[in-house]
């Protein structure tokens, strides 16, 4: 726990846009957030609205959860790297915990930080709670190295880019991006991230089925999946959007 910077969580009250389309019970039991900025903010951000006992997406809550510090809030439990991974005891503890139902909010979490760090052994355990949670129960898992999280672990979680903020929004995507030779995952992560943001602006939810859709093409990348075919799918992906 130590590696916990609870500094960094104590600010954090408000809600990232993302969180609005999954406010009214359309977020999932396992998400995994991907940033690529340092800390832990957007993954704190999405619980807070998971934990908010009003359900409103405002950052002038005064429910007892929204006003309290989010690592001692009773219905989360944080898994962390310590030092290098999240040993299996760990893991243990915290699904054990499940059996209990939330005590202030509608939910109970399961924070996983750093969910690369999960040795084999801690994601076997976790993926039998992943798989048959109870109603109350979110796995929500944050890493920066995506690529890294075990495979077995990622095809559970649905997936949560949260771009960084000092890049350039991104309005259009350069035309040629899908021929780029070679095609690397990175490419198709910016297409991702076009698709979110065109989600969270129209809500329109064939954005998110593209969006998933990318995802698969990024795993199949990042397998070596034959390029052509990857590149192939992603034009007729496109054109539909
Ligand atoms: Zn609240």
């Amino acid at each position: 726990m130590k590696n916990f910077n609870r500094q960094d969580l104590s600010r954090l009250s408000s809600w990232p846009q993302i969180a609005g389309p999954f406010a009214a019970g359309l977020f999932p039991q396992s998400a995994l957030v991907i940033s690529n900025t340092p800390g832990v903010e957007p993954g704190v951000s999405l619980c807070r609205s998971l934990l908010c006992e009003e359900r409103e997406a405002s950052s002038a809550c005064r429910c007892r959860s929204c006003h309290t510090d989010f690592a001692g809030h009773p219905d989360i439990h944080l898994l962390i790297p310590s030092p290098h991974t999240i040993k299996v005891a760990d893991v243990r503890i915290a699904v054990q915990s499940l059996l209990y139902r939330p005590l202030w909010s509608p939910v109970r979490i399961i924070w996983i930080q750093a969910a690369e760090t999960l040795t084999p052994e801690s994601a076997n355990l976790l993926l039998k709670a992943v798989e048959e949670p109870a109603p109350y129960v979110h796995f929500v898992l944050t890493t920066n190295n995506p690529d890294q999280v075990l495979p077995t672990i990622r095809s559970r979680c649905q997936r949560f880019v949260i771009a960084d903020p000092d890049s350039q929004p991104i309005d259009s995507l350069p035309p040629d991006w899908m021929m780029a030779r070679p095609l690397l995952p990175d490419h198709v992560v910016q297409a991702a991230r076009f698709a979110r943001m065109q989600f969270r602006q129209s809500y329109q939810r064939h954005w998110l089925g593209i969006w998933e859709e990318l995802w698969q093409a990024y795993d199949a990348l990042a397998a070596n999946a034959n390029q052509d075919i990857v590149r192939e799918h992603l034009r007729q992906l496109w054109a539909r959007r």
